[in-house]
């Protein structure tokens, strides 16, 4: 058992072979030399994305992982792998709006009954089949008890996916608290760049496991290999860049929290936080974004063209530190003066420096 640092460099590493490329590129092949197993044809399967299933099973402590073109693509294996006609699921109500989105207009056309709960709870779990969770929450960082509500799920006889997302694989590990999937968004925090679209679906279940692969092969979600490669790249330095984001986003929470121009400061690793109790029993770390409000749009506008470091972006989990004003999109239930803060990696007394200039207009 290695540290998550040391994880995280070597992870998907494949033994050495001399004269062998330390790092091999991304195989970009659709079609192989026949007969010959594993692969033939790009669709089903390819090196590099076992590469970096690989690497994110290493990351989550050992599972099954398919690595799909999108986090939405892999939310969607799990819907559509798992339900059927004559089936309730529970979505959050305060999650990722596409997810919803889907759920609302294609699961229920499909004869699926769909739930929405937040995600404190309660959860109306008779008669479901499966539970989607998604802690934190995103946009408004709030926190449920994995371990309890996959519990009373199971006992409810229904499966549990959780995403994954905002925590990443280092942040928490839904498997060990008895989650049934981890659904996760790899172009946030996991790959970190800025430059990528990517997903994965994560189980221990075999039976499970292959329904989610047959969806992938089936519907053709599968990722590009050169994007697999680039994420399987920027891995390495997941450990050294949540860190940073990490202490950077702590830094933040408390400058805002003590700022009389803002208010509904959110960050599950804030003591005080009404999420940090069930926070620090289950998270690893508590990663880099925050949720705020501030008096009204006008004053974001003013904090945004004020920060030189901080940029008006609507991905996170990014080496470079965005701001998005969720109101301005329609699918959050959030104040106009609302803003998810994604802290990247830049030194701690930068941002917290930049950020107090640019946030000087707002007081009182
Ligand atoms: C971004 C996001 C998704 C969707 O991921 P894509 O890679 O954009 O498809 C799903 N869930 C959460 C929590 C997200 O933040």
């Amino acid at each position: 058992m290695t540290g998550d640092g040391t994880t995280a460099a070597h992870a998907g590493e494949r033994p050495a072979v001399p004269g062998e490329p330390h790092r091999p590129g991304p195989v970009l092949s659709t079609a192989w030399h026949l007969p010959g197993a594993p692969d033939f044809y790009g669709r089903p399967d390819n090196p590099t994305y076992r590469d970096l299933e690989r690497a994110l099973s290493e990351l989550e402590g050992g599972s099954t992982v398919t690595a799909f073109a999108s986090g939405m693509a892999a939310i969607s294996a799990v819907l559509f792998g798992t339900l059927k006609a004559g089936d309730t699921v529970v979505i959050p109500s305060d999650g990722y709006y596409a997810t919803r989105s889907l759920a609302a207009d294609r699961l229920a056309a499909f004869g699926v009954t769909v739930r929405e709960a937040p995600t404190l709870g309660p959860y109306p779990l008779e008669g479901a089949s499966l539970v989607l969770l998604e802690t934190p929450s995103n946009p408004g960082m709030d926190v449920c008890d994995l371990a309890a509500v996959c519990a009373d799920a199971h006992a409810a006889g229904a499966l549990v996916a959780v995403d994954n997302t905002t925590a990443t694989p280092l942040g928490q590990r839904p498997l060990e608290l008895g989650a049934d999937f981890v659904v996760a968004s790899d172009t946030k925090a996991l790959s970190g760049h800025g430059d990528l679209l990517l997903g994965h679906v994560s189980t221990r279940d075999d039976g499970l496991a292959t329904r989610v692969r047959n969806w992938r092969t089936w519907a053709g979600a599968i990722p590009g290999p050169f994007e697999a490669w680039l994420a399987l790249r920027s891995l390495a330095t997941l450990d050294v860049r949540l860190e940073r984001q990490a202490t950077n986003a702590l830094a933040v929470a408390e400058l805002l929290v003590g700022h009389p121009g803002v208010s509904g400061v959110r960050y599950p690793g804030l003591p005080g936080d009404p999420a940090y109790p069930v926070a620090v029993k289950q998270m690893r770390r508590f990663g880099g974004v925050l949720a705020a409000v501030l008096p009204d749009a006008a004053a974001v506008e003013r904090m945004l063209s004020a920060s030189r470091l901080a940029s008006a972006v609507t991905s996170f989990g990014d080496v470079r530190t965005g701001i998005d004003r969720r109101a301005q999109w329609g699918g959050d239930d959030v104040p106009d003066g609302f803003v998810r803060i994604s802290c990247g990696i830049e030194d701690t007394a930068d941002l917290v420096a930049d950020l107090t200039a640019a946030l000087a207009d707002n007081a009182g």
